[in-house]
């Protein structure tokens, strides 16, 4: 049950090839009550990519009458391509009492910042340049030229990490998972967010005439 009536946003980024969406796949897979929000997005879909479960995938097109018509909280061209959040599945989840997690780039998470919305925002590092680029490298069918802007794209995001409320170092994938679950549970225990709860309890402690 959550501790409060209407759900809380938290916000994860990090530069593309940190394994965030390892992290955060694991995450809400542990915790109850967390769900990861699905953006909207205009790229092609990858081999094994599913519309409706990586992303929603739609055109260019269908993408700006939706910025037209303000429906995203918060949306950034990265890499050529649009990516957002559609602001009514977000607040459809915090309404039911569920936690949402958005994976966002940093543009993405300065807009919700703007919206001076309560949140929580995450920042995951590498452990360094070198191993993240190891891992792009690994994982990658990207051109040379892609590549190197993805990795300069890593490296002007990396220092966005003062922006956040909390910064994380994903070295290994389960200690990483357990750092993610602690911001969270305490995240859930700031006494605003706690106060509908506590309210309840208070009124236990009155007295009976
Ligand atoms: P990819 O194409 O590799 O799935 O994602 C590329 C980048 O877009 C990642 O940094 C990812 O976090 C970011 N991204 C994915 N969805 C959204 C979104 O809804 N909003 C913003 N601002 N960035 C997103």
């Amino acid at each position: 049950m959550s501790s409060n009536p209407r759900g809380s946003l938290f916000i994860v980024s990090a530069p593309s090839g940190t394994g965030k969406t390892t992290l955060v796949e694991r995450l809400v897979q542990m915790l109850p009550n967390l769900r990861m929000s699905r953006s909207y997005t205009s790229r092609q879909a990858r081999a094994g990519e599913r519309d409706g479960v990586d992303y929603n995938f739609i055109s260019r097109d269908a993408f700006e009458q939706r910025i037209h018509d303000s429906d995203f909280l918060e949306w950034a061209d990265v890499f050529g391509n649009y990516y957002g959040t559609a602001a009514s599945d977000v607040e459809r989840m915090v309404v039911s009492g569920q936690d949402v997690v958005l994976v966002i780039d940093v543009q993405g998470a300065r807009q919700v910042k703007a919206r001076a919305m309560d949140h929580t925002a995450i920042f995951v590092m590498p452990p360094s340049f070198q191993a993240l680029e190891q891992r792009l490298r690994g994982r990658s069918k990207d051109s040379e030229d892609q590549m190197q802007r993805r990795l300069d794209t890593a490296r002007s995001e990396a220092s966005s990490y003062v922006d956040y409320d909390y910064v994380v170092v994903n070295d290994q994938l389960e200690p990483t998972v357990v750092r993610l679950q602690e911001i969270i549970a305490a995240e859930r225990s700031r006494t605003h967010r706690m106060k509908p709860l506590a309210q309840g309890i208070i009124q236990t402690f009155k007295p009976c005439r």
